[in-house]
């Protein structure tokens, strides 16, 4: 196995409704502290001169400006739900300005359900010049629930999981793994995320959900894994940064908002 550095950056680690959540008026949400600001979750992974996106949710916009994002070569996707995927028509720009499709990573009951809400995507449609007029992408599906492949010169190992009926894919690239919006798994996992020495995991809130972790469920999945260091995201409001973190073992703790490092990325 041939390993390269790698930098991961959090685009955002917030839950489904960002913080500070419209209208609310609560501690956490009217905060000065900016660790308590976050937007919704999402990834960007920079190696070998390429650009890959976890997850593109509808704060992708401003997360690009605020990073600097040029270019986008390649989009994994977690899931279909709005949080993770409402950002969708925005790489419009990246395909538009390349002329090519943006390869896509995943699973094909994500594929499915994107379907539906982007219908307008996957009906070909073109100017005279022949340029594809919506968000163009080239789909690489996952059929399996748990593998390998080779995706933009990576090996990527997948596993699936799910909340509340949506199946979830999480996925890992050499030393890190992410492990998001995930409820109810089979304990295979553990198999795929062995010797993860960086582990992203969503946790929501203390107070249980339907289709989340609570801090404590993460601390337990984080503990089993063993990961050198584990960062939380997909955090609600519930969650202050800085008492949390002092209520969680080490070595987890929240990310946040452009929180950057590096790891180890595998080839394929
Ligand atoms: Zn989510
Ligand atoms: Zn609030």
């Amino acid at each position: 196995m041939k390993y390269t550095k790698a930098s991961f950056t959090f685009l955002g680690t917030g839950g489904s409704m960002g913080i500070p959540v419209i209208g609310c008026s609560c501690n956490i949400c009217k905060s000065i502290n900016p660790y308590n600001v976050r937007l919704r979750p999402s990834g960007l992974i920079r190696v070998n001169g390429k650009t890959i996106l976890i997850d593109c949710g509808p704060d992708f916009r401003i997360q690009a400006l605020t990073h600097q994002i040029k270019e986008i070569d390649a989009l994994i996707l977690t899931h279909a739900h709005h949080d993770h995927t409402a950002g969708l028509d925005e790489m419009r720009i990246f395909t538009l300005r390349s002329g090519k499709p943006l390869p896509c990573l995943l699973s094909s009951k994500t594929l499915q359900e994107l379907k539906i809400r982007f219908y307008y995507i996957f009906n070909d449609r073109y100017s005279d010049k022949g340029i594809k007029l919506t968000t163009d992408l080239a789909l690489n599906c996952i059929e399996n629930s748990a593998g390998e492949l080779p995706f933009e010169g990576l090996n990527i190992r997948y596993m699936d999981y799910s909340q509340g009926g949506m199946q979830v894919n999480g996925f890992r690239f050499g030393n890190l793994a992410y492990v998001t919006d995930i409820k109810e798994y089979s304990p295979d996992i553990f198999s795929t995320l062995e010797g993860v020495e960086i582990l992203i995991l969503s946790a929501l809130r203390h107070t249980p959900s339907h289709l989340h972790f609570t801090v404590d469920d993460a601390i337990e999945f984080a503990q089993r894994v063993g990961a050198k260091q584990t960062w939380l995201t997909h955090i609600a409001h519930e969650l202050e940064h800085d008492r949390t973190n002092v209520y969680l073992p080490d070595p987890i703790k929240l990310g946040y908002d452009g929180l950057e490092f590096n790891f180890n990325a595998e080839l394929s």
